[in-house]
């Protein structure tokens, strides 16, 4: 019988191993040095804000790994010797297998900063980092003060699971407006003054310098480096980014970059050994997406793809339009196709609309291309909207006049929520000179597919 071994049980190595049990009878092993269960990791800040038990983050009851005959190890693998088909463990058996899967996840960057490594910092990605954060900042007695270093999704979650506990937190991002290379001007300031109104002391356009140690070796301080100040802390917070978790494949003749390199069917250079998730990273990119896609819907996907492949279908990763959903502490985002903040990565021919509600943090952004109009993507901030709309939308390369007319189709929000569709509208009739009528919404248009 043919044995599959996959390094990781996260969401992209379970899934892997969930679908290949769909589909084959192979014998399958998950070895994770993290936890003995798949759990989620979106979910890790719920824990700490008490709205949830770790047991809860857990999808599986712990019966379902040995009735699905998914054998799971606990164990760091160091090594892999390919031309043996075995993988080393720290403190135990080597194990060998026919397939390997790579689903190793990702690291929280450090970039060298004096301090980085003293008692009290740490970052938020692991169980272990979620245990480390109830140890160091129980409650503000003992954490005075935290600072969080970086200013993307995960910083304002970790800032967000503090203040739940009344800690004050001062947030330095290194950028002048909070996730700007992501988000256009006007959310992203949006989200500046929200966090601000959260108390949350944000310190745009700031760079950590160092972490200063107390007597007993935990930090004490952070400096900030362009202007010398140093704020006290008792936890300091690295959330500026993470990067594929690969530096055990370094001798292992498997290709790097910065994560492993695959090619669309997630194939490593080495026969018989694949990558998903966080750790893959595609030689060429696909359509606007990053050859490395740190999301949780991607990896699931991945995992899908690859089930078919090992299991005899060979099938090419197609990703499909972009989509992603996050939350900036109480509002909602979700984005759909593409709407680029700036810098190269935005066309010249893209063309944004945007509204945003007079007295609530709620705001739209529609991108579109200047000539054709043809419409590029969305971002909606305290709206949901539907996903299948969009996609459809961009499938069948609606204009903006299209969507601004059927917006309340896309609305996903309950009925009793209010809704801003006809405000929206009457906005972008008069800044581009239409007359569009917005349609009522119809659940007959909604769920066909013409
Ligand atoms: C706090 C937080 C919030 C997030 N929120 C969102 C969100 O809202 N939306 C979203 O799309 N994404 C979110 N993400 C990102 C998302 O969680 C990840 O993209 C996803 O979990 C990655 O899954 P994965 O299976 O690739 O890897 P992982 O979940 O990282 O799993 C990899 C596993 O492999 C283990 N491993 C690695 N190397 C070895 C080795 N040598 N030996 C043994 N085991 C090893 C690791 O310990 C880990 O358990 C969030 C991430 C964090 C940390």
């Amino acid at each position: 019988m043919e044995n599959i071994v996959i390094i990781g049980n996260g969401i992209a190595g379970i899934t892997a191993a969930r679908h290949i049990r769909k589909n084959s009878d192979k014998k399958i092993t998950v070895i994770s040095a993290e936890t003995d269960y798949f759990f989620s990791r979106t979910a890790l800040m719920y824990v700490y804000m008490g709205h949830m038990k770790f047991e809860h983050t857990q999808p599986y009851e712990d019966w379902f790994w040995k009735k699905n005959r998914i054998d799971l190890v606990k164990g760091y693998v160091t090594a892999i010797d390919h031309e043996k088909k075995e993988l080393r463990l720290k403190n135990s058996q080597p194990i060998k297998y026919d397939k390997l899967i790579l689903a190793t996840g990702s690291k929280p960057n450090k970039f060298g900063w004096p301090g980085q490594d003293l008692d009290g910092v740490q970052g938020l990605y692991s169980k272990q980092d979620l245990d480390a954060l109830e140890a160091n900042a129980p409650n503000n007695k003992v954490c005075k003060r935290a600072v969080i270093v970086g200013g993307g999704l995960i910083g304002i979650e970790m800032a967000e699971m503090l203040r739940s506990r009344n800690i004050p937190v001062t947030f330095l991002v290194r950028e002048d407006s909070f996730w700007d290379a992501v988000l256009p001007t006007g959310e992203s300031q949006m989200i500046n003054e929200h966090i601000l109104e959260h108390h949350i002391d944000l310190r745009l356009g700031m760079n950590l310098g160092e972490i200063l140690a107390d007597e007993n070796g935990r930090a004490r301080a952070v400096v900030i480096k362009e202007t010398g100040e140093e704020i006290a802390c008792d936890v300091v917070g690295l959330t500026a980014g993470v990067s594929p978790n690969v530096a055990f494949l370094k001798e292992s003749g498997i290709e790097l970059g910065r994560g492993i390199k695959v090619n669309r069917f997630l194939e490593t250079n080495i026969q018989d050994i694949y990558a998903i998730g966080d750790c893959a990273e595609q030689h060429e990119s696909i359509g606007n997406r990053r050859p490395i896609e740190a999301v949780w819907y991607t990896g699931r996907m991945m995992g899908e793809t690859l089930a078919q492949t090992i299991c005899g279908n060979k099938t090419e990763y197609k990703p499909g339009h972009w989509f992603n959903s996050a939350k900036f502490l109480d509002i909602e985002y979700q984005t759909y196709g593409w709407v680029f903040a700036g810098g190269p990565a935005r066309k010249e021919f893209e063309q944004h609309f945007h509204w945003r509600h007079a007295t609530e943090k709620i705001c739209i952004t529609i991108a579109f291309h200047k000539e054709t109009e043809q419409f590029l993507g969305i971002n909606t901030f305290g709206i949901r909207m539907r996903h299948e709309i969009f996609d459809r939308w961009l499938t069948e390369e609606r204009d903006i006049g299209h969507i601004i007319e059927y917006l309340k189709d896309a609305n996903f929000d309950p009925e009793f929520y209010a809704q801003y569709e006809s405000e929206i509208v009457s906005k972008y009739n008069s800044e581009f000179g239409t007359s569009i009528n917005p349609q009522k919404k119809s659940w007959k248009r909604i769920f066909s597919n013409v």
